[in-house]
């Protein structure tokens, strides 16, 4: 029993493991013949799929690479790491995806889960590899696992009992060519889904209600706007109704998410949760979970001015739900690596109390233009985050908050957005213990 792995990350490492432990024989892929454009003779590819019973594709590679069409086109067998260990999984698995909040819902579900006295584990595009912990799932066991779409387009037999769906707006269209692609890799979730299993749409998506999946499971919706079958919000409550009677779950009170775009995937959750559990008592933990780090992530109040962390903003549409989610005035940075677009859609739809910008990185010019074009006037050029943060901070005036949603990849400057939301973390932390030995607490009126 022969393996080839193509791609080496994470989730390619793990499998290895997984395999390994099952007794096959595995190799992985080398990073030339991965990436040579070129087709091989037929020998090569004679020598280097020989014996194979399957191949494992890590989400980092193009079904368009010519090592997996060639193993398509001789019909051996080509899945993913999602695949190979929720097919190991016993127990439930809630499966959660959408272009936008996914880490943010899964971590929820599994935060929510935790005061159950089920095991839960949490994995997929998450940073934990399916085949770390499948084996030592038992049937009592709940897995949450995130799905990406790279995740999704190659399962066969994968098969949540819970999925969720949050968004769809067009993301990774270089990789998927079409809409109707990347649309068809998300809908795979439900694939498999058979009548006993639940499928939970959001009703607010147009994208997702114009393009109706195909499913045989039971479907429910959830909706921050209407009363729908399922989970809605009324009175500042999470209701859920299953066409025969009207239930309430939790309050919203005090909870400490911020944006329209959170209580969607708070609803998604909530709904996730009940279905799988039937209780209502575990939702009283909402109000404690803080978020995930680098989304709209709170870091500190100097003076009365607020910094908020919003590093995993990497494209336009997150940054405007970031901004969208504060009433305060804003005093915002921007800037990054280069992703190819232009910034004239986030100037054109950004709301009036985004009252400065600093923006830095590779982008700094463009963006600049762009502000240019739509005539926004108050953004200044920095050639460090540092520099970006401290005028900020000089601009603020109390009760304003400071951003960092970038709206930009970070490979510029950063090696990845954590590192990136990190450093403005020490940044702002080193301000606030400067402040503290200099002047005691600034601007407090
Ligand atoms: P994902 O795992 O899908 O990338 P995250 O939970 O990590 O999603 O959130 C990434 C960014 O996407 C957040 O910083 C926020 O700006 C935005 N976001 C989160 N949830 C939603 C949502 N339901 N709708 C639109 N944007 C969202």
């Amino acid at each position: 029993m022969k393996v080839l792995i193509i791609g080496d990350g994470i989730s390619g490492k793990s499998a290895y493991n997984f395999l390994i432990s099952k007794g096959y024989e595995v190799e992985f892929a080398k990073e030339d013949d991965i990436n040579s454009g070129n087709k091989f003779s037929k020998e090569k590819y004679d020598r280097l799929f020989q014996g194979l019973s399957f191949a494992l594709v890590s989400p980092g590679i193009s079904l368009d690479n010519h090592l997996v069409v060639e193993l398509m086109r001789r019909k051996i067998k080509v899945i993913g790491e999602l695949e190979l260990g929720a097919n190991a999984i016993s127990g439930d698995i809630i499966a959660i995806t959408g272009t936008n909040g996914k880490t943010t819902t899964a971590s929820l579900i599994n935060f929510i889960l935790s005061a159950s006295d089920r095991n839960v584990f949490l994995g997929g595009n998450i940073g934990t590899a399916v085949t770390s912990f499948a084996s030592q799932t038992t049937c009592e066991d709940i897995s949450v696992l995130e799905c990406s779409s790279y995740q999704l387009e190659t399962v066969r037999k994968f098969h949540p009992h819970i999925a969720g769906i949050l968004n769809i707006t067009p993301d990774h269209l270089t990789r998927h060519k079409s809409m109707k692609n990347y649309i068809k890799a998300k809908y795979n979730i439900t694939k498999n889904q058979t009548q006993d299993d639940f499928l939970l749409l959001n009703a607010d998506s147009d994208m997702i209600m114009q393009n109706l999946p195909k499913t045989k499971a039971k479907i429910l919706f959830f909706s921050t706007k209407q009363k729908v079958v399922g989970c809605y919000i009324k009175n500042d409550c999470i209701y859920f109704n299953d066409n025969q009677k009207e239930k309430k779950l939790v309050s919203l009170s005090n909870i400490k998410l911020i944006g329209e775009h959170n209580l969607s995937n708070i609803l998604c959750a909530v709904l996730a949760v009940y279905l799988e559990t039937g209780k209502v008592s575990y939702f009283s933990r909402i109000i404690d979970f803080q978020g995930v780090p680098h989304r709209i992530e709170f870091v500190k109040n100097i003076g009365g001015i607020a910094f908020y962390n919003d590093s995993k903003a990497t494209n336009i549409d997150s940054t405007l739900v970031a901004v969208r989610s504060f009433k305060a005035n804003i005093n915002l940075i921007l800037g990054g690596s280069e992703k190819g677009y232009e910034f004239d859609e986030l100037f054109k739809a950004l709301p009036p109390n985004v009252k400065n910008i600093a923006v830095f990185g590779q982008t700094k010019a463009k963006i600049y233009s762009a502000s240019q074009r739509c005539g926004y006037e108050n953004i200044y050029k920095c050639n460090t985050l540092k520099e970006c943060v401290n005028l900020c901070y000089k601009l603020a005036k109390s009760k304003d908050i400071v951003l960092l949603s970038p709206a930009c990849a970070s490979f510029d400057h950063f090696k990845n957005y954590e590192e990136r939301g990190n450093v403005f973390k020490k940044i702002v932390k080193e301000i606030a213990s400067s402040e503290d030995s200099l002047f005691g607490t600034k601007k407090e009126t």
